[in-house]
């Protein structure tokens, strides 16, 4: 890695105009590692845009540089004109360029050296210049911090950026509990912590920032949608556009819906899905070494991490249920070994 990390410093030796751009429907993960090596490469004076394909939740609002972000589906000539001028372009949290939807094509074509730093698997090796990968980092962010660190830049870390790190770590390892947090997590955890990052505020920021519809949207999702199949150790959740609309959804509201399916005693395999601007999305989620990354990626057009996957479905709500169902069926031997 630290040859590559060479190569970047190499770059970065000379004034640069850079993009940094993270997937379509960014998480705080995307956002805040943006947002982080965007102020520090600011402060070494190099001239920065980051760009999201699409707007994102309010809930990452509060992160220092948010309101210089240019989304590419509302701001899309200004986005365009930047990717072209741009000598670099950093794509963070994700391993391949049809995950940032629109925006794709605009950055296939420029002509800027790509760099990737990403945690997921099977980055694409087509798709950039440099790939920083490590598929064993809980999080994009932390991944980042390491390469910071690899270019002698932690000095750069102020409050700001260790907040933005923060929070990516926070959301990408469920406040730190899932089983890619480890002792190097905790230690980067740690100097962040003396870089200024105000780790409880951060929580509430997060958190603790719930509008009344999407509490109650939650409790809809957990009283009247949740079905449990006990026989398979699985659950779904669904809610088509009617539904969403009803609870006046705005992006994030769902976020994290499907943990608490996967919460329940003895649940293996969780699902949620979910009818948004007409397309059927699905969220998978596992526990243990069930590899929802393949179901996503054989049935759902999608992939992800082993126990927590994304995809799209061709179908209806109703048919989409359907195809899931037969899917547990089809895992059913796996789900009920432990
Ligand atoms: P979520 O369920 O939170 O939308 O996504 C969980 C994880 O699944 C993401 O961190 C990402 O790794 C992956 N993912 C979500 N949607 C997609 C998709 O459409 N394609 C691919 N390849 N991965 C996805
Ligand atoms: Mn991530």
């Amino acid at each position: 890695m630290q040859k590559r990390i060479n190569e970047l410093k190499r770059l970065l030796q000379n004034q640069k105009d850079i993009v940094i751009t993270i997937h379509r429907g960014p998480d705080a993960d995307a956002l805040g590692s943006a947002l982080a090596l965007s102020s520090v490469l600011k402060q070494l004076n190099h001239n920065v845009t980051v760009i999201s394909p699409n707007d994102y939740a309010s809930f990452l609002y509060w992160m220092k540089g948010n309101e210089d972000v240019v989304v590419f589906t509302e701001q899309t000539d200004k986005a365009i004109e930047i990717t072209n001028n741009a000598d670099l372009i950093f794509l963070l949290d994700f391993n391949d360029l049809s995950r940032i939807g629109e925006y794709t094509e605009t950055v296939r074509n420029s002509t800027a050296t790509k760099i990737m730093i990403d945690h997921h698997q099977e980055p694409n090796l087509n798709d950039a210049d440099i790939i920083i990968s490590d598929v064993t980092s809980c999080s994009t962010a932390q991944l980042l911090f390491e390469v910071l660190e690899g270019l002698s830049l932690k000095n750069l870390i102020n409050k700001d950026v260790a907040e933005c790190v923060y929070a990516g770590i926070m959301t990408d390892t469920g406040s730190f509990k899932y089983s890619s947090t480890t002792s190097k997590t905790h230690r980067v955890i740690a100097e962040l912590i003396d870089f200024g990052a105000n780790n409880s505020n951060v929580h509430d920021l997060v958190y603790d920032n719930y509008s009344e519809d999407r509490t109650k949207l939650l409790g809809y999702c957990l009283n009247d949608k949740l079905q449990i199949f006990p026989e398979l150790n699985s659950a779904i959740i669904s809610l088509n556009e009617e539904e969403l609309d009803r609870f006046n959804f705005k992006k994030g509201d769902t976020e994290g819906v499907v943990n608490y399916a996967l919460a329940i005693k003895g649940i293996k395999f969780a699902v949620f899905i979910a009818e948004k601007e007409g397309k059927v999305k699905l969220s998978l989620r596992s526990k243990g070494d069930f590899k929802v990354n393949e179901i996503a990626k054989k049935y759902f057009n999608g992939g992800g991490h082993m126990n927590a996957s994304g995809g799209i479905s061709d179908r209806s709500v109703e048919g989409t249920i359907k195809k899931v169902i037969e899917v547990f069926e089809e895992y059913k031997n796996e789900l009920l070994t432990n």
